[in-house]
């Protein structure tokens, strides 16, 4: 059995304050790499700002990193960055995958990027530091970036691994997402956690902390639903989007991601509304129901009835129409890399069917 997880992760309130020698590791000037708003109403702008000021460590500032970021983004984001040493990705899920493009570009030929970062690289990546304020992706701990291909009209994960250096968790940088952000990002670590689950790649490793975060995750559920997050209960999904990522980094995701990529580029389904949407139908049509199950009990739902009234409530339903459910499903059937993560036998029939079952219930 293998396990690897090379990031260095910090949780504690005041982290960026209080481990200021970090930022003087990997260089003296940084590339920062924000989206547009988040990383200032987060506050973890202004703590990373001031941290280079009493270091003395000039920087340059890339904050253009939109939702889903395009390759075209992170080829504007590494021209910004030339002549910088490390790279710090503060945001989301979009700008921190954006600051590991990004790093790659910057330690190889940006002029070249489908080949840098779809095909192959010969320079390993400039050192990243993560500094998330969604939980969410985990990407501060898994080795993925999920960029948009125009030119394949999708989204697609590089070909690269880029695990950070370090992930710097601070639940204050959490607390300003609004509600509709917050459910779509929290339901993106459940799904994380769930199809890491219910993988051909498991281990024992990966499975404790898999359904330990689940459990975590229902420990709270109730408090998302409500809409009231105490700071406590962010720090709880917080550390269930981490453990969500460290088993994805281990296992991969397989089929609610794999098809949530035609709703999110195609529908403009949020990430992880797009895949919570699927997520209950998928669970229906597992065959190992003892995970499925197991996965239940670690939330404290009755049985899948409750738990999809449960994101129903949380999310609503799809809504799209049989033609483009066949489009997106026969787009599913060539995505070998997710359908190979999914321990039973796949037909299209049952794409087909995860999506049909997804959608708005019509009287
Ligand atoms: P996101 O796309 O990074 O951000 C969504 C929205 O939330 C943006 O408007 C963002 O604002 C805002 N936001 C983020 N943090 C906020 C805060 N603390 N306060 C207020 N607003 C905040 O969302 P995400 O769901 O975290 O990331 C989704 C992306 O991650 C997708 O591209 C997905 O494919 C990818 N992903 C990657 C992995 C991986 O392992 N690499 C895993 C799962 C998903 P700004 O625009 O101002 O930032
Ligand atoms: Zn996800």
């Amino acid at each position: 059995m293998k396990y690897y997880m090379p990031t260095l992760i910090i949780e504690e309130d005041q982290v960026v304050i209080n481990n200021q020698d970090i930022f003087g590791l990997y260089g003296k000037n940084p590339l920062i790499v924000t989206g547009k708003q988040s990383a200032i109403l987060s506050g973890a702008l202004s703590d990373v700002l001031k941290v280079l000021s009493i270091k003395g460590i000039s920087y340059k500032l890339f904050d253009k990193v939109e939702e889903n970021p395009s390759v075209e983004t992170i080829e504007s984001g590494a021209k910004q960055g030339i002549g910088c040493d490390y790279v710090i990705g503060i945001g989301g899920g979009s700008p921190i995958d954006a600051a590991k493009a990004i790093s790659l570009l910057l330690a190889n030929d940006i002029t070249d990027s489908q080949t840098i970062l779809f095909n192959n690289h010969k320079n390993e990546a400039l050192p990243v530091i993560a500094i998330p304020t969604t939980g969410g992706t985990g990407t501060e701990v898994t080795p993925y970036a999920i960029l948009t291909d125009h030119s394949l009209g999708t989204k697609r994960n590089f070909k690269a691994k880029i695990f950070p250096k370090y992930a710097l968790m601070d639940v204050k940088y959490f607390m300003t997402m609004p509600k509709e952000i917050r459910n779509n990002t929290c339901v993106d670590a459940l799904t994380h956690l769930v199809e890491s689950y219910m993988n051909v790649n498991t281990n024992k490793y990966s499975d404790y902390i898999a359904i330990e975060g689940i459990r975590l995750w229902g420990s709270v559920k109730e408090s998302l639903q409500e809409g009231e997050l105490s700071e406590k209960d962010m720090k709880v999904f917080m550390n269930a989007s981490t453990m969500a990522g460290i088993v994805i980094a281990q296992t991969g995701t397989s089929l609610p991601h794999g098809m949530g990529y035609a709703l999110t580029y195609n529908e403009g389904i949020a990430h992880g509304r797009a895949n919570g949407l699927l997520m209950k139908a998928y669970l229906s049509m597992c065959k190992d129901t003892n995970r499925v199950d197991r996965i239940m009990k670690a939330l404290y739902f009755s049985d899948l009835e409750a738990f999809g009234g449960y994101i129903e409530k949380l999310l609503g339903r799809l809504n799209i129409s049989n033609k483009v459910i066949l489009k997106y499903s026969k787009d599913m059937m060539e995505n070998e890399n997710k359908l190979k993560n999914h321990p039973d036998k796949v037909v299209l029939k049952d794409i087909i069917s995860i999506y049909s079952d997804s959608r708005e219930i019509k009287n």
